[in-house]
């Protein structure tokens, strides 16, 4: 029996900087399972919400570590962690999304652990991973992790048919770092979803993986179009039978965009709906505008019975107009991907009507500057999204993070191929750069300042900082274009709030101030107007929106008592 250690080193921050930490690590849980079920000991650990001193006293064996996400913190800690563990050091699995991007990056900061040979022989040795790791795992499960019997295992499963040969998967030997490519993927349904753990730590809320893969190829995302998977309905029925016998509250489905396919999905929803109407539980998930409308008009009343629950769709919109989702390449590996960006804007309007009245609301993914963006785009998308938000109040949410959101530097992307993560921020009109620089200013402080518990704090936030962009256009109207030299500002090589103040200087020292002053002035009106705003929120909310969802009696009542306790009642 191997002690195997699948640590998840990641974890999202808010914009004030805070850790967010229950969201369960569900992609090692496979893995976990396949470790299990061969005989060996495994746990999961989540860097932040368990402390890497407790991965220590593990005495892991193998020691699987996952980087879903760039963050040099996460990597410092995983350095930390394994310089920490003695020699000699346990097998290494580098795993996760950003190994494939920034490969280099992990063998430089792990391979001085992993020498070519030491006094034990070739045993430690680290192993990373471009792609799904479920097959390694099983292999090296299968073999008590001896990596040689291992690798010809998965030569044979991994094989994949390229012209008229079978190829295995790719592998680069430099000293005991072995790099392992193109590995595929066990398929979703096959894999074992069982939890030996408490939820409680997650905050009752869990994690399912039932799609995987999207099919777009949007030019700023690194999606490496492939193979899309389901589970079945009945899987995703036995799954959530358990979760909620385990006391889950919330489950997040995984993958880029549920609906990928319409058909596959709305067959889930509609398990859903048939076995936990009742229950209680509210589900969330990512969706394109495209396949969701798709999804929503292949069976209504499904969907219609599934989202009389408090659920949550995150629906990728990227832009309100065309023209933008055209540059943006959201549609590309559509037919006619112009047509198709013009047929958003109705399909989103068509999806707020839908889901309005019920329990679930829609949080729109926005890239609201991009660095080709006229001045005129800026005044017609701010003025698209303030409507809407005016319009469908409850139904469609606006993070705050999301509306001062600047396209930025993906790798893998296709745009990436040709532009630095600078090269983003070389706007042709540097005061639409000012302006998303201001509003994230904004946009941190209002996170600081939030210490509301009622859920709508988002939606409140959300509105500021929507008028505050419509109202700011304005000011920053009267500048002429050509105040600004942004190489100048730009050649720090990062940007952050500095870079904001050195376009405000630019402008003149007493103009810079009273620019800023003018803009603050705008933001601290709103801001004052924050309590009346919440409360003229939380009247028609318990007037309009309460009474068409189901729990509305306990919700009610937990919502009157939180207004009561702010002296809003
Ligand atoms: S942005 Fe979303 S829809 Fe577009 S390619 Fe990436 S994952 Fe797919």
């Amino acid at each position: 029996m191997v002690r195997v250690a699948l640590v998840n080193m990641n974890y999202y921050r808010s914009q004030s900087g805070r850790a967010l930490l229950d969201i369960e690590p569900v992609h090692l849980l496979a893995m976990h399972n396949i470790c299990r079920r061969a005989g060996h000991d495994s746990r999961i650990f989540q860097n932040g919400l368990h402390p890497l001193g407790d991965v220590r006293r593990y005495r892991p064996q193998v020691l699987g570590l996952s980087f879903i996400g760039h963050s040099p913190e996460a990597i410092a800690d995983a350095r930390a962690l394994v310089r920490s563990l003695p020699t000699p050091k346990p097998m290494l699995l580098l795993g996760g999304t950003d190994i494939r991007q920034y490969c280099g990056e992990y063998q430089t900061a792990f391979s001085q652990y992993y020498p070519y040979s030491t006094a034990e022989g070739l045993r430690p040795m680290a192993i990373m991973v471009q792609g799904p790791g479920e097959h390694l795992v099983q292999a090296l499960a299968d073999h008590e992790f001896d990596f040689s019997p291992a690798f010809d295992q998965l030569s044979r499963v991994c094989r994949k048919k390229i012209g008229h040969h079978w190829v295995g998967p790719g592998m680069l030997v430099d000293g005991n770092v072995y790099i392992l490519d193109e590995l595929s993927g066990i398929p979703l349904n096959d894999q074992l979803f069982e939890r030996d753990y408490d939820l409680a730590q997650y905050g009752h809320s869990a994690q399912v993986k039932w799609e995987d893969g999207c099919s777009a190829r949007c030019d700023f995302c690194c999606n490496v179009a492939g193979r899309i998977d389901y589970v079945s309905p009945e899987r995703a029925v036995a799954e959530t039978r358990a979760l909620i016998a385990q006391g889950a509250k919330k489950i997040r489905i995984t993958g880029a965009n549920f609906t990928a396919r319409p058909r596959e999905a709305t067959a889930i929803i509609q398990a859903l709906v048939d076995n936990f109407s009742d229950s209680g539980v509210v589900f969330d998930f990512e969706s394109r505008v495209d396949t969701l409308f798709a999804a929503v008009n292949l069976a209504p009343e499904t969907w219609r019975r599934f989202c009389r629950l408090l659920h949550h769709i995150e629906l990728g919109v990227e832009a309100f107009l065309p023209s933008r989702l055209t540059r943006l390449g959201k549609y590309n590996h559509r037919h006619d991907p112009q047509a198709r960006a013009e047929e958003q804007p109705a399909q989103v309007e068509f999806l707020l009507q839908f889901f309005s009245g019920t329990g679930t609301h829609i949080i729109f993914f926005l890239i609201n500057f991009d660095w080709q963006m006229t001045f005129n785009e800026a005044e017609r998308e701010g003025a698209i999204m303030l409507d809407l938000l005016q319009r469908f109040p409850w139904t469609m949410r606006l993070l705050a993070d999301n509306i001062f959101s600047v396209l930025h530097y993906s790798p893998g992307s296709r745009l990436a191929e040709t532009m630095s993560p600078i090269d983003y921020f070389r706007f042709q009109d540097p005061r639409l750069l000012l302006l998303a620089l201001y509003l994230k200013a904004k946009g941190a402080q209002l996170d600081k300042d939030s210490t509301e518990s009622i859920s709508f704090v988002h939606l409140i936030n959300g509105r500021i900082l929507a008028e505050l962009y419509c109202q700011a256009l304005k000011v920053i109207n009267t500048l002429p274009k050509d105040s600004f030299d942004l190489a100048a500002a730009l050649d720090h090589k990062t940007v952050s709030h500095k870079t904001l103040k050195r376009l405000a200087r630019q402008l003149g020292f007493w103009r810079g101030r009273r620019l800023l002053a003018e803009l603050d002035q705008i933001f601290n009106r709103l801001w004052a107007n924050k309590k009346a705003l919440t409360k003229e929120f939380a009247v028609r909310m318990l007037e309009e929106r309460l009474p068409a969802i189901p729990e509305s009696q306990s919700l009610k009542d937990a919502f009157m008592q939180v207004l009561r306790n702010r002296g809003l009642l």
